[in-house]
């Protein structure tokens, strides 16, 4: 394996796991709101734009992340394979991925799907938001985040399961349990 997606609403451990298995199978890992969060600690024109959106806790709009994935992709340490943690967050991308994939000659080898109970999910960004001092880990942003889950990304469930192309992962776990059934599911 060498290209994966991440799936799971957010707080679920994506980010965290998606880093450690990354580095352990020496890939890149590809996070679309590190970018974004990036960009916008940087003032870029991406980041301006990107601000308001990811401060609200609604989705950045896809004529933006739809380049950016694009020019992410096409780089040279990318080609060797990626773990895709925040994207895609909705159907069009989904479907934008599939077509970018096929013209850069790549196929995707599964998706993880990070499932942790809602309760849990809220716990954990309020931790994280005192500990890391995120400005969307913050009670009204949370609530929006996971609306927005529900809504736009908990279709690409049905929309991955139908091709069957999706693993589903207990996430509410301890962090070492899940890395350990990621690494196992990697190397299958
Ligand atoms: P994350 O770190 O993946 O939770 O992303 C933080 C924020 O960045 C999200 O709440 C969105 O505002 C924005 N974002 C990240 N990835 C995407 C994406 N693929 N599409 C739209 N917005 C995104």
């Amino acid at each position: 394996m060498k290209r994966l997606i991440f799936l799971g609403p957010p707080g679920a451990g994506k980010g965290t796991q998606a880093k450690i298995l990354a580095s352990t199978v020496e890939i890149p890992h590809i996070s679309t709101g590190d970018i974004l969060r990036n960009a916008k600690a940087q003032g870029t024109p991406l980041g301006l734009k990107a601000k308001e959106y990811m401060d609200r806790g609604d989705l950045v709009p896809d004529e933006l992340m739809l380049g950016l994935i694009r020019e992410r992709l096409s780089q040279p340490d990318a080609q060797a394979g990626w773990i895709l943690d925040g994207f895609p967050r909705n159907v069009t991308q989904a479907s934008f991925l599939d077509e970018l994939l096929q013209g850069l000659n790549q196929k995707y080898d599964c998706v993880i799907n990070l499932e942790v109970p809602d309760e849990v999910l809220v716990g954990r960004m309020l931790e994280r938001g005192k500990k890391e001092g995120r400005t969307d880990d913050t009670p009204e942003t949370i609530r929006r985040r996971l609306e927005v889950y529900r809504q736009k990304t908990a279709p690409l469930i049905d929309f991955y399961s139908a091709r069957e192309q999706l693993v589903s992962v207990d996430g509410n776990r301890s962090l070492e349990e899940v890395t350990a059934e990621l690494k196992q599911l990697f190397h299958r």
